[in-house]
């Protein structure tokens, strides 16, 4: 796809109200660090226009970005840094409940783990949750070039029996870097949007 307009257009909080898009939604979570806004400006184009974390975990917003005026990226609050109180923790995972059972355009989830780790709990129990939403997150695993090829059959099998994926569910191998793996995300959120 060829990016010509990115816009911020709603940012929510806690207690926001969620917008009634009539566009196809794309939702990306994930732990913080794990490259979620790298992700997201490399399937952009762009330089920064998700802001990358120097503050992990900071960020308690679902982000919803406009593109072309066609679809929604919808970045989800990361998970999972421990200096978050349990409060705050709660409030996240309300947030994301909420958004996950009410959103009537979510077409797809993306869920990031880090290729070079076995999943944590948190990203069993997202996966979970995404789940019993009702949906099959692809997940995506980033920092790929950080492995050694011949490393990353072992760690894309860890991954799956971590998370336990079904044999059918995909999971694409991702960096920021290199920008591998990006054409064959693009390809499923085009399909998607589709349908
Ligand atoms: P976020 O908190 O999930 O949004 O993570 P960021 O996108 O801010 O990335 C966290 C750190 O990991 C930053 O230092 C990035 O430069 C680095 N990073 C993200 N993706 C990649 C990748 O694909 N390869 C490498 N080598 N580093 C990455």
């Amino acid at each position: 796809m060829i990016i010509k307009t990115v816009d911020l257009e709603t940012v929510c909080g806690v207690t926001s109200r969620l917008p009634e898009n009539t566009l196809p939604e794309f939702a990306f979570a994930g732990k913080s660090n794990v490259g979620k806004s790298s992700l997201i400006n490399a399937l952009m184009n762009r330089k920064a226009y998700a802001r990358t974390s120097s503050q992990p975990g900071k960020t308690q917003t679902i982000n919803f970005y406009n593109i072309n005026k066609a679809l929604y990226y919808v970045d989800l609050p990361g998970y999972g840094y421990a200096k978050v109180s349990l409060e705050a923790k709660a409030k996240w995972g309300k947030m994301i409940e909420r958004y996950l059972q009410k959103s009537a355009m979510l077409k797809m989830v993306f869920l990031l783990v880090d290729i070079r780790h076995e999943p944590s709990a948190n990203d069993k129990m997202m996966y979970d949750w995404v789940v019993s939403n009702g949906y099959h997150p692809v997940i995506i695993a980033t920092k790929l070039d950080k492995l050694k090829r011949s490393q990353v059959p072992k760690a894309v099998k860890v991954i799956r029996m971590g998370l336990g994926m079904e044999k059918e569910d995909i999971l694409i191998p991702f960096s920021a870097e290199t920008k591998q793996g990006r054409e064959e995300i693009w390809e499923l959120i085009e399909q998607a949007a589709q349908e």
